[in-house]
């Protein structure tokens, strides 16, 4: 989420005026912004676009809830130590958080574990109850999140598990005191820590059962909301609309079923029918290892009545697909909600597709390739059930808030109107022939990167030049990334310029940024790859500072807003359909600056809205790399082609960038040498092309603005307010319900509380 204070403060109108009554404090608002601890409460991307899409639907006044879990400890920060990542526990909450309401009242119960019992009612209905081994109650705790000048304030609902007393009290009777506060602390475990896993996700029975605690509070909490209105569950579809963000909480499918059909006993079709209407699934990854399994064996021990009810789904559902597929074939077994090869499991995307009326990818490319990939049979079986949501980002955060600087020269020219209506921006468009607005777009750029040059000096030590070209990758670390591509291009350059010293490249600081997953092996080397080459380059009297290298650690939203206004190129290179959508390739548009990219997730719209001119592509198509890996790629074939290629490799074989240590990087470059599966040697040449392309361009700082100032003012698409207007109407049928607050405007006129005069 970032920081809440100086979001708060825009979206309130207030910012200038606490700024200044700060300032008469003899303090500076931005020094005091920056003390708020940072909730980490998510991995990357995902986490971050719940986060943009609560700001939209507050400014569009949509009512809404996100639900969450309150996890002691977030997302590790990060340290540098010899180059190597090291990982610290985030203790975010060690201060107290004063955002946040805890709502014991609202408490509600989750089971886990034991085992079910059928039997037949008073009434002579079919029935089953769930004796559970364990039961953990979840407290609510909520954050407002307020909407950009409107009155309405939605809430971050976060539930925090503990014991509940009764368990307590029955061991303590037991005379048992030391086992009840046992049970006590592994209550409590479950919403201890997030799982540092960014995608594929690790499958361990802590996670899911975090994920059936937070779906099971959650569900709960809705349904008492919806009976608090009087109205009966079977117009819930009507009041709610729950949005399953990925398959960590697909298990509400199953979990809404248990509770409208055992506990508030609907018969099966009517809650079948509430479930499929009231939920709708955005799948978020096209990596098949990041599809989300769980063992039946893990599954069943810990959700009893939950697979019974999963095996009652699948049954009505393979019915329904023979009726489509008479003449049966190995598609039912595809479609089937467990996965019978090997060691037997649930599969979460298909009981999530199942369970939803409406199914949505992420970028135009990302849902094209659900089509015909990962979803292709429900495709097939359910057509209009698919459509793609394009992700987008609030313009309040990561424009207005961290860039308040190009923040007041829009203003100046075109007004307030596109923070609220991002497609504004497009006035911009006819200042790119202005001279006297280009050198403002230029010393603006300046100021800011050197600030971060400031920063980056005050973090690592590393002196980085404010007049060179800030190259930028900032995100999670992970292969399919490819941090190792950009790499391999900054030892080009170190390469070609060692053996041509007169050779003519605007000097470079090439800037990386991003979290591995604590026990991703490959992606730690990456790291210190990094470092490693930063170290030899930034050092070496022969480059006279024409190239640096700077890991910045823990890369986080606070890191991010100082970095994505002070980019000049943005790294988005991902191998060709793997990466679903992106978001951190928006902030960095609407902030002014270029991409070099693969045609991946949402590059390919930002090329369409800022134009080809205005873009660096390069790589492999999908297709392309589809094709490739049928034929039987082998890397060996480009080591072996490409002379130029090859040296830059060898300088990291020979330990050239690790003190002579040849065995340092050896697995990853056996990676690259032996399957290379995310095709780095195939997209060499043409990333390279491309970024000589991006030097020249450079050399031009006229066209180079103009450039820049139309990515900033055809980036409009990219709003966060775009992106949920098109789930309100084509998913949930919400509208908004603006909120008139007399009361407030009079309080505002003369109120007095606790002598502070409003
Ligand atoms: C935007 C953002 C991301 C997502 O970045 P991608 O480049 O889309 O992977 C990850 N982490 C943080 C902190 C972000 O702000």
């Amino acid at each position: 989420m970032w920081g809440h204070l100086g979001n708060n403060l825009i979206n309130l109108g207030i910012y200038e005026d606490i700024e200044q009554a700060v300032g008469v404090c003899g303090m500076n608002l931005r020094t005091l912004l920056a003390q708020e601890e940072e909730p980490g409460l998510g991995n990357g991307g995902l986490g971050r676009l719940a986060a943009c899409y609560l700001d939209s639907l507050s400014t569009l006044q949509i009512p809404a809830i996100g639900y969450g879990i309150r996890y002691e400890f977030g997302i590790f920060d990060q340290e540098i130590r010899d180059g190597w990542q090291v990982e610290i526990t985030d203790k975010w909450l060690q201060y107290g958080n004063p955002w946040e309401l805890a709502r014991p009242t609202e408490a509600v119960t989750v089971k886990f574990g034991g085992y079910t019992q059928a039997y037949t009612d008073d009434e002579g209905r079919y029935r089953v109850r769930w004796i559970p081994h364990q039961v953990v109650k979840g407290i609510p705790y909520d954050t407002p999140i307020l909407g950009y000048r409107v009155n309405t304030a939605n809430t971050l609902r976060l539930w925090k598990a503990e014991a509940p007393e009764s368990f307590d009290f029955m061991a303590f009777n037991r005379g048992d005191y030391y086992g009840s506060v046992a049970d006590k602390m592994t209550s409590e475990n479950l919403s201890k820590i997030l799982y540092p896993n960014d995608e594929p996700l690790q499958g361990k029975q802590l996670r899911l059962e975090q994920q059936y605690f937070f779906v099971s509070c959650s569900l709960q909490d809705v349904l008492r909301l919806h009976q608090r209105c009087g109205l009966p569950l079977a117009a819930l579809p009507q009041k709610f609309a729950l949005q399953l963000n990925d398959t960590h909480p697909a298990i509400a499918v199953a979990e809404l079923m248990r509770l409208l059909v055992d506990e508030h006993l609907l018969d099966w079709e009517t809650a079948w029918e509430v479930t499929q209407k009231t939920l709708a699934y955005t799948n978020h990854t096209l990596l098949p290892e990041a599809l989300e399994k769980w063992a039946l064996s893990l599954f069943g021990r810990l959700l009893p009545r939950h697979l019974e009810i999963i095996y009652e789904i699948n049954r009505r559902f393979l019915d329904e697909v023979r009726l489509h597929y008479p003449h049966g074939d190995d598609r039912l077994s595809r479609l089937s909600l467990i996965d019978e090869f090997g060691d037997r499991s649930v599969r979460m995307a298909n009981l999530a597709v199942v369970g939803s009326h409406a199914v949505n990818g992420v970028a135009a490319l990302h849902s094209d390739l659900l089509k015909k990939t990962v979803l292709k049979d429900f495709y097939e079986l359910y057509p209009e059930r698919l459509s793609n949501k394009t992700n987008g980002v609030t313009p309040r955060r990561w424009l207005v808030l961290s860039n308040p600087r190009l923040t007041s020269l829009i203003c100046d020219r075109i007004g307030e109107g596109w923070i609220t209506n991002l497609d504004e921006l497009r006035q911009l468009e006819a200042f790119g022939e202005d001279g006297e607005f280009r050198s403002r777009w230029q010393q603006i750029k300046l100021a800011i990167k050197t600030e971060l040059a400031e920063h980056i000096k005050l973090r690592t030590g590393i002196s980085v030049n404010p007049d060179s070209l800030f190259d930028i990758q900032v995100k999670r670390i992970h292969e399919y990334k490819r941090q190792h591509l950009n790499v391999l291009h900054i030892i080009s350059l170190y390469h070609r310029l060692k053996n041509d010293p007169s050779l003519e490249i605007p000097p470079r600081t090439f800037i990386f940024g991003g979290k591995a997953a604590p026990g991703y092996f490959m992606a730690k080397l990456i790291i210190k790859l990094i470092n490693s080459v930063g170290e030899v380059v930034n050092k070496d009297p022969d480059i006279r500072d024409r190239l640096k290298v700077v890991f910045l650690p823990d890369y986080n939203v606070t890191f991010g807003q100082r970095v994505y206004p002070a980019a000049e190129l943005s790294e988005q290179i991902s191998t060709a359909g793997k990466e679903a959508s992106g978001t951190g390739n928006m902030k960095f548009a609407l902030n002014g600056a270029l991409t070099i990219g693969t045609l991946d997730g949402a590059n390919i719209e930002i090329r369409e809205e800022v134009g080809p001119d205005n873009f660096f592509l390069f790589g492999l198509k999908t297709e392309e790399v589809y094709g490739l890996k049928a034929m039987g790629y082998n890397p060996w074939d480009y080591y072996h082609a490409n002379p130029h290629l090859r040296e830059v490799i060898d300088l990291i074989a020979e330990g050239y960038f690790s003190h002579g240590n040849k065995d340092l990087f050896k697995p990853l470059l056996d990676t690259l040498l032996s399957s290379d599966p995310y095709l780095l040697l195939a997209d060499f040449q043409s990333y390279v092309d491309c970024q000589d392309q991006v030097s020249q361009a450079y050399g031009d700082r006229d066209r180079w603005t103009r450039m820049s100032i139309y990515n900033t003012a055809r980036s409009g698409k990219f709003s966060s307010d775009r992106a949920i207007g098109e789930y309100c109407e084509e998913i949930w049928q919400a509208v908004p319900v603006p909120v008139e607050v007399p009361e407030y405007e009079q309080a505002k006129a003369g109120l007095q509380i606790c002598n502070v005069k409003f």
